[in-house]
């Protein structure tokens, strides 16, 4: 048996994508700059691909900039916000402490060159609060950037709360709406965001492709110096066959967004009641406000490492944060950024479903999670100290 339950680092992808990309690696080959009917066949479909990802996010094609990924559009984002901003002496920049690396690293980047980066707290149930953004914007404020919704512990934000609060004091706002694209209503003028950036391989499209939203009249600064591509402001030649990938994917998420949101909500809510048997365990993360795929846990007195381990034995693909950080010894920064003391952020478990878990699958997890966790901590020292009394619990 073979249950894959990491979704949120990525998926797989889907038929409808691939079959979307087949005649562009096979037949359409051509270069959408190629003035040649065999180029412009290509610039047809990229045209086609961008007029129809901006249908789905509620904005204008020439809005659209097509990315390597989320982690390129949240660094032009970021960096193009900034260098408006020192154009105007601002050079204050508003984010929170549990955004994913690719803008937290961007960030410390931009600190080194003299930026002034406030990160907000995170309540302890994953959430900030349009208030604390407001309270936060400073008259030399140029960017708040907030994610839509968090990759570990799927806590949605109050995007378009935010939204209105940086519209109201003029200031652009960035979100990283790569864990919801596809799973989440995303209206980009309705929700007040000014920019905004998806990844196609947590959709189920291919890796390797995303896109930045940018409102227009904000100026796009380079990552990627090159040719004319898109407007100047990408160059490289375009991945053809991932942008058509990319909009099947998208197409299709946002079509059976409601129905699949259903079947995850009553698999997550299952799997939440399962887990929560398990003593001295607590859930991280909004009850409500989260996504309908996100189950994560902290367990006392276990290792997050050998947890996942034996939940591989028996065919479980799981993880204990974000991808990034695994392989390293360090705990999850969003977990120390909602509160968790390190001993107990170590022992984290994430289970990030797709449509595609069945009811079966949920009850194997349960299972297997309570066997292994009740085996670890039979072997674990610490744990031993804590029903001996010797040590307190800190999740009662
Ligand atoms: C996966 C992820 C990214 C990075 O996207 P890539 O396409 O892998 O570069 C950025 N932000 C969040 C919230 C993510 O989950």
């Amino acid at each position: 048996m073979q249950i894959y339950a990491d979704n949120a680092a990525t998926t797989k992808m889907s038929r409808t994508a691939i079959d979307a990309m087949l005649p562009y690696l096979d037949g359409i080959y051509g270069n959408p700059s190629s003035l040649h009917s065999v180029g412009q066949k290509a610039n047809e479909a990229l045209c086609d691909a961008r007029e129809r990802i901006a249908k789905l996010l509620g904005c204008e094609a020439r809005e659209i900039t097509f990315t390597s990924g989320g982690s390129e559009a949240d660094n032009q984002a970021i960096i193009s916000a900034a260098r408006l901003g020192e154009r105007q002496e601002k050079k204050h920049i508003i984010s929170t402490a549990f955004e994913h690396h690719a803008v937290l690293h961007t960030l410390n980047r931009l600190k080194k060159e003299g930026f002034e980066i406030t990160l907000l707290d995170v309540h302890e149930n994953g959430m900030v609060t349009p208030e604390q953004v407001d309270e936060a914007i400073r008259p030399d404020t140029c960017l708040v950037t907030v994610m839509y919704a968090n990759n570990e512990i799927g806590s949605v934000q109050p995007i378009k709360e935010i939204g209105e609060v940086c519209k109201k004091q003029g200031v652009i706002f960035h979100t990283d709406a790569v864990q919801a694209a596809g799973h989440l209503h995303i209206n980009v003028r309705e929700q007040n965001i000014d920019m905004l950036s998806i990844s196609a391989h947590k959709f189920h499209g291919p890796k390797g492709i995303g896109v930045l939203y940018s409102r227009k009249g904000i100026p796009l600064v380079n990552i990627i110096d090159g040719g004319a591509q898109e407007r100047g402001k990408r160059g490289g030649t375009e991945n053809i066959p991932a942008i058509m990938g990319m909009a099947a994917a998208l197409e299709e998420a946002c079509r059976n967004m409601d129905k699949n949101n259903e079947k995850l909500t009553l698999m997550k809510d299952r799997l939440i009641e399962g887990l929560s048997e398990i003593p001295h365990a607590v859930l991280n993360g909004d009850r409500k406000s989260r996504l309908c795929s996100n189950v994560n846990f902290c367990f006392e007195g276990i290792e997050g490492e050998s947890l996942l381990l034996l939940l591989d034995d028996k065919g479980i693909c799981a993880s204990s944060g974000s991808a990034c950080t695994s392989g390293s010894l360090d705990p999850s920064h969003v977990l120390l950024a909602i509160g968790r003391p390190h001993e107990i952020a170590h022992g984290s478990l994430r289970l990030s479903l797709s449509e595609e878990n069945t009811d079966e699958e949920i009850e194997y997890i349960i299972k297997s999670v309570k066997e292994v966790v009740s085996y670890l901590r039979s072997i674990s020292p610490i744990w031993g100290d804590l029903i001996n009394g010797r040590k307190e619990f800190v999740i009662k």
